[in-house]
């Protein structure tokens, strides 16, 4: 990558993410890591720009704010199950780094991390030294005993009064935590280490070996002991479920996101839109891009993607604040498909909708984390005064929306803080 510097899109449509149109043609200025200006497209021979920038014909061109995957997992996106939980750490971070690349370069240009060590890629990102996204990190996910966050062994429990450490929690992935001093204590260190959210696990999962999809995980005390360290520091607690239980007793504590939710009723959307809930809804579907899973996983994953078209239906019903977010794990294959899950989302949406959804709506949320949040200014809009992150698109995405989902032919420049992002950097 090199230094920040001056460029120029002149003759360029613009995704407006807040009205969900593109307007144009203009030229759109970025100095430094902001979009300075916007302007009408002026003829090339009346151009009195004084100042020398780097200019790129946009004609015919779209220009989008940077794509925002709302809940993923920066350390183990591409590598597989078995090797994160038991295979040699620095192979995993070794692959997350590429991953982190290769995320960029799918316009992808920041991603709310849901759990797992991202701290470190972060931090080397960050400062320019690696490739990659802008990361809100929660850290580690925090989990009951047998919860969705519990990957110990069979034989690992009882844990014991010495309260010995499992790998997942050594690592940095995971937190186990009963009762409310011990979540109390897990929320603070997760904040001590700089996550921009907290995210617990309040309910059955479908990758999770002790615990069946239909259960509820913490009690309202639990919930409360976490939301109130969150909003000590000013930010907030999400929370990974799929049931109505679930869902009702993490929100009644205070929590103020919902992760998946695949498997709401209605009476509960409607009291998540009461309440102003957000809810992260990923596009999981018994298809193409399904898990290979077997056995009593596999049974697990058809229970919940029977919900996804019913939780799509009640969130647009019932108008609830939905993000879009992948929770691509351990799948290369599937990584590769993250533009196309999100283009899959005309299966509910407009292209123009889904494409708000994953640059000004998922921004709308990041910006919850307040204080904590590690990039403060605008994202997810191409303004003047917005962070310049942004996506040049050879095509108008709204007639094609396939073009999203195929990053490297149509992508025809990504920028990040103003930085043009190549290929091979
Ligand atoms: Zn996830």
């Amino acid at each position: 990558m090199s230094a920040a510097q001056s460029l120029q899109i002149t003759n360029v449509n613009v995704f407006d993410s807040l009205a969900g149109r593109i307007n144009g043609p203009f030229d759109v200025t970025v100095d430094g890591s902001t979009i300075s200006t916007i302007s009408p497209a002026a003829r090339p021979e009346s151009s009195t720009d004084a100042v020398e920038r780097q200019q790129t014909d946009g004609t015919g061109k779209t220009l989008i704010p940077g794509l925002i995957d709302a809940h993923w997992h920066t350390a183990f996106t591409t590598v597989p199950a078995q090797v994160a939980i038991m295979g040699e750490l620095g192979y995993v971070f070794a692959q997350a780094v590429v991953s982190a690349r290769d995320t960029l370069m799918r316009g992808f240009t920041t991603v709310r991390d849901l759990g797992g060590p991202s701290h470190g890629i972060k931090l080397a990102i960050d400062q320019g030294s690696i490739p990659g996204p802008r990361i809100y990190p929660s850290g580690a996910f925090i989990s009951q005993t047998g919860g969705h966050g519990d990957f110990r062994m069979p034989n690992e429990v009882p844990r014991g009064i010495a309260g010995h450490l499992s790998y997942s929690e050594i690592i940095g992935a995971a937190i186990i935590a009963d009762g409310e001093a011990e979540v109390l204590r897990g929320t603070r260190e997760v904040l001590r280490r700089g996550a921009a959210q907290v995210k617990l696990m309040a309910g059955g999962g479908v990758a999770s070996p002790y615990d069946p999809i239909d259960v509820s995980q913490y009690n309202q005390g639990e919930f409360r002991a976490a939301v109130e360290a969150a909003e000590n520091w000013g930010t907030y607690v999400t929370v990974h479920a799929y049931t109505p239980r679930a869902v009702r007793t993490a929100i009644s504590a205070g929590v103020r996101c919902i992760e998946h939710g695949n498997l709401l009723d209605e009476d509960t959307v409607a009291l998540m839109a009461e309440e102003g809930i957000w809810w992260c809804l990923q596009p999981f579907l018994d298809d193409a891009d399904a898990p290979p899973l077997a056995g009593p996983n596999r049974v697990k994953f058809e229970q919940m993607v029977a919900g996804t078209d019913t939780a799509y239906e009640l969130a647009i019903k019932h108008q609830v604040k939905v993000a879009f977010g992948t929770d691509i794990l351990f799948d290369a294959q599937l990584a590769t498909r993250q533009g196309a899950l999100l283009a899959k989302l005309t299966r509910w949406y407009s292209p123009a909708e889904l494409l708000q959804q994953a640059t000004a709506r998922n921004a709308e949320l990041l910006a919850m984390s307040g204080p904590r949040n590690p990039y403060p200014g605008r994202l997810g809009v191409v303004e003047e005064g917005a962070i310049a992150d942004l996506v040049l698109i050879d095509g108008d995405p709204l007639a094609d929306i396939s073009l999203i989902a195929r990053p490297h032919e149509a992508f025809t420049a990504i920028i990040k803080g103003g930085q043009l992002v190549t290929a091979g950097t």
